[in-house]
């Protein structure tokens, strides 16, 4: 059986990590994708169990009290995690697990998964990020100042990831990405 494997994907909201990996899942169906825990409300397109998990504060901090989370965060005021069984159960079936996660809890992985490949995806340019959460048009105006300034100390941290990918042209990214995960030696989880 083929080695499992834990890939944590992390940049600034807005920059495009969804849509790449939708790409990327599309184009390998046999990569997975961790789905999160999260207390944010959800947005109007977002399906309960496809897109996050979507859950109280109590029942969050529940699962946190109970070592259920691989590693959790808040952001921009909400809080979320990475159901620690379905990841743990899915790696050791050999399979290559995708976490889309936030800089604190890519730290997290760091420590407890050294093995992990961490690629950061970075904006050609905060301007640029500004437009793009603009124009997704789900975050209210409150909403897209917090990331923003989250924005900003994520990108300070580019540095602490194995592989820095700045998503200008989608497809040259996309590439990217596939180069890293394919082309490097696969780590034992
Ligand atoms: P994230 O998951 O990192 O929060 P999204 O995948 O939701 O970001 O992307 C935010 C917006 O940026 C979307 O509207 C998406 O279509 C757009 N986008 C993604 N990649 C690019 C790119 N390379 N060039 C221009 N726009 C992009
Ligand atoms: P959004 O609200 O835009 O879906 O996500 C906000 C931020 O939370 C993004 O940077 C995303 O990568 C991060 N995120 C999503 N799921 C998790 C998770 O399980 N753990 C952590 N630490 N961050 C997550």
């Amino acid at each position: 059986m083929s080695k499992g494997r834990l890939i944590v994907l992390t940049g600034p909201s807005g920059v495009g990590k969804g849509t790449l990996l939708s790409s990327l899942l599309h184009r390998h169906p046999e990569l997975s994708l961790s789905t999160s825990m999260t207390t944010r409300k959800p947005r109007p397109t977002e399906i309960d169990g496809k897109n996050y998990y979507f859950v109280n504060r109590p029942e969050f901090e529940r699962k946190v009290a109970q070592g259920e989370l691989l590693e959790w965060a808040e952001f921009a005021e909400n809080l979320y995690g990475t159901p620690r069984k379905p990841v743990e159960a899915m790696i050791q079936s050999g399979k290559w697990v995708i976490l889309e996660i936030e800089l604190e809890g890519a730290r997290q992985i760091r420590k407890s998964f050294p093995s992990a490949l961490r690629i950061f995806i970075a904006p050609p340019s905060m301007d640029e990020l500004e437009s793009r959460i603009r124009g997704r048009a789900q975050d209210s105006e409150d909403a897209i100042a917090r990331r923003l300034l989250r924005a900003r100390s994520e990108v300070n941290a580019a540095k602490e990831f194995d592989i820095q990918i700045v998503n200008d042209d989608f497809e040259k990214a996309l590439s990217q990405i596939e180069k890293a995960l394919f082309e490097t030696v696969p780590a034992m989880c």
